[in-house]
């Protein structure tokens, strides 16, 4: 079995942590290196009921694309609820680690798995990063439909294959339009349509599009927008990343049994949809 230093180190090869933007809070957050490891739950968010779920399970190694502490703290104490993952996790030996934009930037990368769940081909990075040659690394993916769609069929069809979330997918957009090519971006990508428009895609799915940001979008030019819950458009790389992990347990012959969350983790749990207004008086302004 394998020690969480060398399991660590694999990861690392896979996702280089220097490829994390400087904001982030990526890699190691509980764990003895020399543990020995035989059991991995991947995950996107690490929260409690996936903490526990890697207790219940047996985990070594809790891999979570979102990182626990972005930001500094002072205490790991119990009273806090990530202090409270932290003793959950070290109390049964469970080692958790991060590979968050560092994950979103290699090849593959998170947006390749998202990708992937809809059927594209890909055809290259949305933001390439400047240093590789390659021209693979780098945030969001540009791609290919596996044939010509209308909006309203592809939100549909978005919606079929991302797993299922109480916000569904919503979409902005002329519902007839037909679109060939598709940009994606796992998790919070409205900071990302001057990428969009250069690209020249006919449509963006990513998540937490805001109002601004998606109104001034549709101003600027007939794109359409699509709109999935963020959980929904990151779980894909769970099973991406646990394949991955698998292949190098393969190699070594570590003999590693790895997991995919299926915990729904988004935080919204219900969806009603609009009816019909008598009127509109009591609409804001
Ligand atoms: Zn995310």
């Amino acid at each position: 079995m394998p020690a969480l230093s060398e399991v660590i180190a694999a990861l690392d090869a896979l996702w280089p942590p220097a490829g994390a933007e400087s904001w982030d809070a990526v890699g190691t957050v509980c764990g003895d290196p020399e543990a020995e490891v035989s059991r991995v739950l991947v995950a996107v968010d690490p929260v409690r009921e996936v903490a526990e779920e890697a207790v219940a399970l047996g985990a070594d190694l809790l891999l979570t694309h979102h990182p626990l502490y972005l930001r500094g703290t002072t205490t790991v104490g119990a009273h806090t609820f990530k202090g409270r993952v932290v003793h959950t996790l070290i109390k049964h030996d469970v080692a958790l680690h991060v590979a968050h934009t560092n994950a979103d930037r290699a090849d593959p990368g998170v947006s390749d798995a998202l990708a992937g769940a809809l059927g594209l081909r890909v055809t290259g990075p949305l933001a390439p990063d400047p240093d590789d040659p390659a021209g693979r690394r780098g945030i969001g993916r540009l791609g290919e439909l596996p044939e010509p769609m209308s909006l309203a069929a592809f939100a549909q069809y978005a919606a079929e294959r991302l797993p299922a979330t109480a916000q569904g997918v919503r979409a902005a957009g002329d519902p007839d339009a037909v679109l060939r090519t598709v940009a994606v971006c796992g998790g919070s990508g409205d900071g990302l349509f001057d990428a969009v428009r250069a690209a020249g895609v006919d449509a963006y799915l990513t998540a937490d599009l805001r109002h601004h940001p998606a109104s001034e979008a549709r101003e600027h030019a007939p794109l359409a927008l699509l709109d999935a819950a963020h959980w929904a458009t990151e779980w894909p790389w769970c099973a991406q990343a646990a394949a991955q992990l698998d292949a190098i347990s393969d190699r070594y012959g570590w003999d590693l049994r790895t997991h995919v969350s299926r915990a729904v983790t988004d935080p919204w749990t219900a969806h009603a949809t609009s009816g019909p207004h008598p009127d509109h008086s009591g609409a804001p302004n």
